[in-house]
């Protein structure tokens, strides 16, 4: 056996620490924002049947084509999830939610995995918090989806959000334009990369979003200028809605999302302190897949956030990643001392406060050091004196707390007073 030391897989992490707090912190904002707006929480299975994910995102799409972690342990071929919103909607027919009356909200958050070039914000696993909204075609709804979004990222203290909008029409008009983007990209094919050339037959949309060629396709015609009367109506209505709640947005013509599910409403968040991979989440319509995946034709729309990316702009923002204080600190002096201590910090957690202690055997010099490192607010000492006393000291560790000697029977009721509420 080599005794190298084992490391974890090229585009994954660990999450600990600061690192860890963002990432605890950030699926604590989805559940507090989400729950707001009525979205309740489903977790799906990591692995799903491939074909669900070939269905449901699209075969001509990266992720299908080259990015997904696909295992065979039998006859049957499974997928690592590569995003969230195929196995909601599975699920959603699975369990017959189409069949519950109104409108269903639902949120998730989770590992995703897509095997692409790992480099900052970008892994091979990643985490995704998102919401899908199944059963109705209001464009106010999607409007108050991409204004919870940005509630999401403001909870957390990020500013500097940017929101990019389109409208990539349906399936009556979009067949139109990609013959009108076809005719128009044509004469600009030798001159475009080759991925952009590969695209040309395959995914023509995705010619509008390629960064290289951002120069040589900024004056192609418009999927917004291109729209049925139907869509045009759901865009003016969705703008509308967001310029009523004061909503900032920009209309961007080369947004059209990488999955092929989408219909009508596309967005994306991005932010400038992200870098190359400056998407920090982004969702839209998807009016067709429910049908796809062998459903009624039932109107959605959805978003996904990227964890990691929220994480880079909290450490670029210096936006608060604390965890809550500890509350109480308990030193035990000598055997009998760090014995009794245990016992009273059993009673201090069964009370709801947080408490810990020593377990090494360390001076009391060194305990109250690792009370301060721990940040607690309160310290109890107790040592062979204070035992025979039947008394605890309790230290308030702000700068210039008092110290007081309560008897064992009262020394709960003295950390309540002390503690400040709220925490
Ligand atoms: P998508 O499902 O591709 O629309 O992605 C939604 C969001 O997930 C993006 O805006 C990113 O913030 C995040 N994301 C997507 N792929 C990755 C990845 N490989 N690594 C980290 N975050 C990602």
């Amino acid at each position: 056996m080599s005794n190298e030391t084992l490391r974890c897989i090229e585009g994954t992490r660990d999450y600990f620490g600061e690192d860890g707090n963002r990432y605890e912190k950030a699926f604590a904002a989805a559940a507090n924002i989400f729950s707001r707006y009525g979205y309740e929480k489903i977790s799906t299975p990591v692995f799903e049947k491939t074909e669900l994910f070939a269905r449901g995102i699209g075969e001509a799409t990266d992720i299908v084509e080259k990015e997904m972690y696909t295992f065979k342990p039998s006859s049957e071929s499974l997928t690592l999830r590569p995003e969230g919103t195929a196995g909601v909607v599975r699920a959603y027919l699975q369990h017959s939610m189409h069949k519950q009356a109104g409108l269903q909200k639902l949120w998730y958050g989770g590992p995703m995995f897509r095997r692409e070039r790992p480099q900052k914000g970008r892994q091979r696993q990643f985490h995704q918090v998102g919401i899908e909204a199944l059963g109705s075609s209001d464009p106010l709804l999607d409007a108050e989806v991409i204004t919870m979004g940005l509630a999401f990222y403001a909870s957390l203290g990020i500013t500097g959000i940017k929101t990019r909008l389109n409208s990539i029409g349906c399936k009556e008009c979009r067949p139109g334009y990609r013959e009108t983007l076809k005719e128009a990209v044509k004469p600009l094919l030798p001159t475009l990369c080759k991925s952009c050339n590969s695209r040309y037959e395959r995914n023509i949309l995705r010619v509008l979003d390629c960064k290289h060629c951002a120069d040589k396709t900024k004056d192609l015609p418009a999927s917004y200028d291109n729209l049925c009367d139907c869509c045009n109506d759901h865009f003016e209505a969705v703008k509308q809605s967001m310029d009523a709640s004061g909503t900032q947005y920009v209309i961007d013509a080369s947004l059209v999302r990488g999955l092929d599910y989408y219909t009508q409403t596309v967005f994306e968040y991005t932010h400038s302190a992200l870098g190359a991979q400056d998407a920090i989440g982004g969702g839209g319509r998807y009016d067709g897949l429910v049908e796809e995946l062998g459903g009624p034709v039932t109107p959605a729309v959805g978003f996904a956030i990227g964890v990691e990316r929220v994480m880079i702009a909290m450490e670029a923002l210096s936006c608060c990643n604390c965890t809550a204080p500890l509350m109480v600190y308990g030193i035990g002096l000598g055997d009998a001392g760090h014995r009794a201590m245990a016992g009273l910090l059993a009673r201090v957690r069964a009370a709801g406060m947080s408490a810990d202690m020593d377990y090494e055997g360390r001076s009391m010099k060194a305990q109250m050091r690792a009370a301060n490192r721990k940040n607690a607010l309160l310290t109890l000492i107790l040592g062979e004196s204070e035992l025979e006393k039947g008394i605890v000291v309790v230290k308030d560790m702000k700068e210039g707390g008092s110290q007081q000697e309560v008897p064992f029977d009262q020394f709960l009721e003295t950390l309540r007073k002390l503690v400040p509420s709220g925490i």
